[in-house]
Order: structure tokens, then sequence, then C-alpha cells
């Protein structure tokens, strides 16, 4: 029997650093949430329903969870998961593979294969991801489409946020074959797109230009919805395994979801030209793709929660975040700017110091493969660089905002987020009696 211990989260938030003004500044805040946590299980429901039942339609059976070696010729999970994934995502057909290594080579994967010499790739929602600027060569870069005779167009955003319609059905020629839409924002402030706004513009998109591919880079947007742009009209739709749905347990991989065709271009070009899908090992992956699948609309919840604490904790104090607390979410990132270098490089700290591995260490900026400005990127995670796992970055260029993500377990994230209250006011960033007005 236990006597006279003080078992109270306020004293254990305050032996992990978290003094009271911020431990009841997050409490109060958290409280005032509490409705957007209903709708947001609700969407966890639906999608693990979602999951669970095309687990069920496909047999999963414990033979499916045992991988092969060498070739991989005959690989039951292996085939029986992109099956699954082709029925969460209501698609002819998908590649699921720890072969594909990470988020942008799962998309340059996607644009290599279905775009030919003397074809066009267009981006009528402004710059894509940092990483895709080398890949289509907006960065001249080794390899990049570019290279191989692949012209790239893009129409921006309108100031607003809307699509310039006008400036896309100019910009679609004869050339143009493929048609990339990222759903996140990326490293920018630019709003998400919903399932419903993507579904608009790819049925614009195709009343001028039918047979153009439309291709979704989905990365951080799985089960934030209860559809995925794959309902929408999409041909194929793209992720990374450590992000959303690989649900924090698959230690590496990518997917692509979509047409028949779309898929057998890029297994060919991924494995080879005859071998397609036959090949591929699945190693020892399976049971964490198969049960991070599972897990991932309730982790994907998780991490729309945090990303809500954080929005709210910090309009709260006067910082310009993307989106508001209020907004509806379509996907786990949160932007927060501080318009300094400063305020960046606390906030990750502060979301190191949470962490349960590496919690200990420093996180720095440093000059990252594939971006064209000093990143600094916290993570102390299980899967190493794992952003479903509770994550800050940011480019340490104007207009200095952070991108935080993630969040395995809800409690995690909000411990995280007050760490980074806590960091920031130590620093001098926020002033000390932050709270006054609610005293
Ligand atoms: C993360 C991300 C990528 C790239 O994924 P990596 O796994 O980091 O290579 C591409 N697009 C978007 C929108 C992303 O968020």
């Amino acid at each position: 029997m236990i006597k006279n211990e003080d078992l109270s989260c306020n004293k254990i938030y305050r032996e992990l650093g978290i003094s009271d003004r911020v431990y009841l500044h997050g409490e109060r805040v958290w409280r005032s949430l509490k409705d957007r946590w209903e709708r947001i299980d609700a969407l966890s429901e639906y999608n693990q329903l979602k999951v669970i039942k095309a687990m069920q339609k496909n047999q999963v059976s414990e033979a499916c969870l045992m991988g092969t070696t060498g070739y991989g010729y005959n690989d039951l999970g292996r085939d029986t998961l992109e099956r699954v994934y082709a029925d969460i995502f209501h698609t002819e057909d998908a590649l699921v593979r720890p072969q594909i290594t990470c988020g942008t080579h799962a998309l340059a994967l996607a644009l290599m294969s279905n775009l030919r010499p003397g074809d066009e790739l267009l981006s009528p929602v402004g710059k894509p991801y940092d990483t895709l600027e080398e890949v289509i060569g907006i960065r001249p870069s080794r390899g990049s489409l570019q290279e191989y005779g692949i012209s790239y167009r893009q129409v921006d955003l309108l100031p607003d946020g809307s699509f310039d319609y006008e400036g896309i059905r100019a910009a679609v020629n004869e050339k143009t074959r493929l048609v990339t839409i990222q759903r996140s924002k990326g490293y920018q402030t630019r709003p998400t797109l919903s399932v419903g706004r993507i579904g608009e513009l790819i049925s614009y998109i195709k009343g001028i230009k039918p047979d153009v591919i439309c291709m979704v880079d989905n990365c951080y947007g799985e089960f934030t919805e209860k559809t995925e742009p794959s309902d929408a009209g999409a041909d194929l739709v793209v992720g990374s395994l450590i992000k959303n749905p690989g649900g924090g347990l698959a230690p590496i991989g990518g997917y692509l979801a979509g047409t028949k065709e779309c898929i057998a271009n890029a297994a060919c070009r991924l494995i080879s030209p005859g071998l397609s899908k036959e090949v591929g090992a699945s190693l020892h992956v399976l049971p964490a793709f198969y049960q991070g699948l599972f897990l991932a609309p309730s982790v994907t919840a998780n991490a729309l929660k945090a990303a809500i604490f954080a929005a709210r904790l910090y309009e709260e104090l006067g910082f310009q975040v993307t989106p508001g607390a209020e907004e509806e979410r379509f996907d786990i990132i949160q932007a927060v700017t501080f318009g300094s270098p400063e305020g960046v490089i606390a906030f990750c700290e502060g979301i190191q110091q949470a962490a349960p591995v590496d919690g200990h260490v420093l996180p720095v900026p440093w000059d990252m493969p594939g971006y064209d400005s000093p990143v600094i990127m916290a993570a102390g995670a299980f899967v190493s660089g794992s952003s479903i796992e509770l994550s800050a970055d940011g480019p340490i260029k104007e207009p200095y905002a952070v991108y935080f993500q993630g969040g395995l377990t809800w409690q995690h994230g909000k411990l995280g987020i007050m760490k980074t209250l806590q960091k920031l006011v130590e620093k001098g960033i926020i002033l000390e009696d932050f709270d006054k007005q609610n005293l």
C-alpha cells in the first residue's frame, strides 16, 4: 500500500521539468477542446472499421505475417497487403514495399514510371515539397525528370489560397501527361487541401483533358478524413509508411495506390520490366506493416489531437498558427510562425526533450540533403526519422515557422507541447507571465 504519496499528474509533470504555470495553462487549454475530441474519435472509429473490413475481406491470416527472402516469389503477405491497401483506398491496385525507402522515393517512383520523354508534368497547386524540386529538376540535379526530357509547369494558388482555374486551363497542353497535387502544406503556410477540394480540382482538369493522370502526394493526409483523394477521382495516391499509414510500427516503406496501369508502370520501374510485382521479398517487415496499418487510424487521431492542442495554445499566445484551432483538418501538420530562428530552435528543443528515445540530445540546424536551407529536426523516435512519432522541424529561413506533427499517443503530444512552451518561457521568447490574462 502506497501511503501519502502524491500521484498527481501535476507532480510528475514537475519532475519532467514542466512548471506549475505551464501545466495549469495546458490543462485549461485542453479542457476547452473536448468537443473537438469527440469528433476526432468518431473519425478514427470510422477509419478503424474501414481498415478491419479490408483486412477481413482479403482474409489476412497468420501465414500473411511470415515474409519471404531472396526473390520473394509467391509472397502471400506482400500480395495480400497490397490488396488491403487497394481496398482501403478504393483503387484497382497498390504497391506497398519496404524497397520503397521513403516518401520522396515513392513520389519519384510514381513520376519517373508514369512519365516518358517529351511529356510534361503540371503542379496546379504551387511549388511541390522541397525534396521534389531535385526530382523534377526545378533545382538542377543528377537523374532528374528534366535530364530525361520531361518538362515541368507550375500554376500557383491565388493569394487567397484558391485554385487559379484560368491559369490551369492555360497551362494544360498537348504535352501535359501527369498532374501532381500535394494534399498537405509541406514547408509552406498555405492551407492543406481537403479531399473535397482535391476532387473539384481533379474534375476540372479532367474536363479539360480526360486522359491526364491525376496523382496526389498524400503524405500526412491518410486517415485524417473519412475519404481519401482516390475516392475523389485521383488516379494515383502516394505516401510514406513512416508517416500516417505505418501507424508508427512500419520501420521503412512507401505505398502507391491507383489504377492498374499506374501501378504496373511503377512496379516495372521499381523492380524491373518483366519482373514487375512478382518479385520483391518482404523480409521481416510484414507484421509491422499489418499491425501499423491496423493502428494507423487511431495513431492519426492522436496526432490530430496534439496538433489541435498546439494550435489553440499558441494561437492564444498571439502567434500565427496554420491551421487555426477551430479549423477543420486535412493533415496532421501544425505550423506555428515564431518569426525568429530562436523561436523555431526553442520549440524543437522542447519536442526533443519530451522524447522517450534521445530525450537527452540537443537538436541543431544542419544542411540536410534535398533542402536548400539549414533545417532543424527534433525527433526522438523508435523508428529513426519517423514523423508520425512526435516530431517538429523547420527550415531556418523566413518566415521562421516550425512544423509540428505526430504523436503515437495523445498524452505524449501534450507533454511535448507543454515542453515547447516551457522552453520558450525559459529562453525569454515568451514572457514569464504569459498566462496573466487567465489568472
Ligand atoms: C514528408 C513529405 C514528403 C517526403 O517524404 P520523405 O519520406 O521525407 O522523403 C513529400 N511530400 C510531403 C507533402 C511530405 O510531407
